[in-house]
């Protein structure tokens, strides 16, 4: 006997045609968006494994305090961590590079010495402004600070001026050691590039899907026989892949949860891909190690 297929199908204007029953159509589509998530965290997942087995660790972030990671993640606004590397070398050098040597440092010095950062007046009132918010609402503690649930000093970071999601996260993940994923220009390049995300997606539904996708990316290791030697034989052995860029720093290797230390891993990690393949006008896929994971398409 045949039997008629039922379909569930919706116009432009949003008017349902179906020769299901109502409940059926929403049913499926639910299951629809299911099994796309299912697919989507397993890749992103698949992403994180290839990554970690053929680079390993990337040691971000490289401070030595919380507070270097907070006035880093300001600097690094719009500028390349070179430049934000001789401004915090100029705060090194002054001594100030401390909560107590931003907070008595006059306005114009703090300029002078992170002009190598870029848009210096802006990030010299931002800091400023975190300065006076921290000793305001916490006492001047940073203990104090990172002590609160995650969703309640994130809603606070994001009320402060100048700081956006990624900043905010940035802070909390590598200064807090809070479980947040950040997501920056790379990750959405390359999610879009593999068909993971359609263009213009948001910031919240990126990082929404990345933690999903990450929860259970320590648990079950997928390693191939070829991805098995890389790790025996010391990562980037291979000499076509980046090397690691930081030495291990006191930050980089503080205590945190397997959650936060996955998230902060494949940040690293698609970082790495940004910088040295996953480029903005031109792609270099061969010899980048996501390149399995290219959309056939493309
Ligand atoms: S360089 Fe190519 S293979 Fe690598 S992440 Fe970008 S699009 Fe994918």
């Amino acid at each position: 006997m045949k039997v008629a297929k039922l379909r569930c199908t919706v116009d432009r204007g949003g008017n349902r045609s179906s020769n299901r029953p109502t409940n059926d159509c929403e049913n499926g589509r639910e299951d629809d968006r299911k099994e796309d998530n299912r697919k989507n965290d397993a890749q992103i997942r698949d992403h994180y494994r290839t990554l970690l087995a053929a680079w390993g660790p990337q040691h971000w972030w490289p401070a030595h305090t919380p507070f270097e990671v907070i006035v880093g993640a300001f600097l690094t606004q719009n500028t390349a961590w070179t430049n934000v590397e001789r401004a915090l070398s100029n705060l090194r050098a002054a001594d100030l590079l401390s909560l107590e040597g931003i907070r008595r440092i006059p306005l114009p010095d703090l300029e002078r010495l992170i002009r190598p950062s870029g848009y210096f007046r802006q990030k010299s009132q931002r800091l400023k402004a975190f300065v006076a918010y921290l000793d305001r609402q916490h006492a001047g503690s940073l203990v104090g600070l990172f002590a609160q649930p995650t969703n309640e000093l994130r809603e606070q970071l994001l009320a402060l001026n100048g700081i956006g999601p990624e900043t905010a996260d940035s802070i909390l993940l590598y200064a807090g050691n809070h479980p947040v994923f950040v997501v920056d220009a790379y990750t959405r390049r390359i999610l879009e590039r593999h068909e993971i995300i359609p263009q213009k997606t948001d910031y919240e539904e990126i990082r929404d899907l990345l933690e999903r996708a990450l929860v259970r990316a320590d648990r079950k290791p997928k390693v191939g026989a070829k991805e098995r030697k890389s790790n025996r034989d010391g990562h980037n052995s291979n000499a076509s892949l980046p090397r690691t860029v930081h030495p291990p720093s006191p930050m980089s290797t503080a205590p945190r949860t397997a959650l936060a230390q996955v998230y902060n891993e494949m940040h690293g990690l698609i970082v790495g891909v940004g910088k040295h393949y996953c480029k903005k006008s031109q792609p270099h896929c061969d010899g980048c190690p996501l390149q399995q994971f290219l959309p056939r398409s493309k």
